[in-house]
């Protein structure tokens, strides 16, 4: 995993972007994390460790590491953002209760983008699939 950050330190470097302890932090929480964190999420736990980091520090690098390519967002309509370091093509199971995210490896479902460019002549660029229901935990409570 720490080839996986200073890889990434490195690609900030050579577009120019400086790195900073507090940036550093950032990258490194979110590599390691499986959990789909918000900015939020990612200040709470870092901001022991430094006291003048603030939620907009946090949500800046964000942008920026999802500028870079390193990063990718999820919008949840009015729900803040969640942010995911795993770039591999991916889908994810969503609690609709706890808002609990989980990484499912299913290969790619390219029927549907070949069925849309079919019917619309569209030229497809990508497709979103989220899949919705209530985790472990969250459907022992509700039975
Ligand atoms: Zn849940
Ligand atoms: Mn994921």
């Amino acid at each position: 995993m720490e080839s996986k950050v200073e890889h990434a330190v490195d690609q900030l470097k050579s577009g120019g972007i400086r790195m900073t302890p507090q940036r550093y932090a950032i990258l490194h929480y979110l590599m390691e994390s499986y959990s789909h964190p918000t900015a939020d999420d990612i200040f709470r736990a870092l901001s022991p460790q430094y006291p003048s980091l603030s939620v907009a520090t946090v949500y800046n690098n964000l942008k920026l590491f999802v500028d870079a390519g390193l990063v990718r967002e999820l919008t949840y309509g009015d729900d803040s953002s969640r942010f995911d370091a795993d770039m591999s093509d991916h889908y994810h199971v969503t609690c609709t209760s706890c808002g609990t995210i989980v990484d499912i490896d299913h290969p790619p479902v390219m029927e549907v983008e070949r069925t849309a460019a079919a019917m619309t002549g569209f030229s497809v660029l990508g497709h979103r699939l989220e899949i919705y229901g209530l985790c472990p935990t969250c459907k022992g409570m509700h039975s």
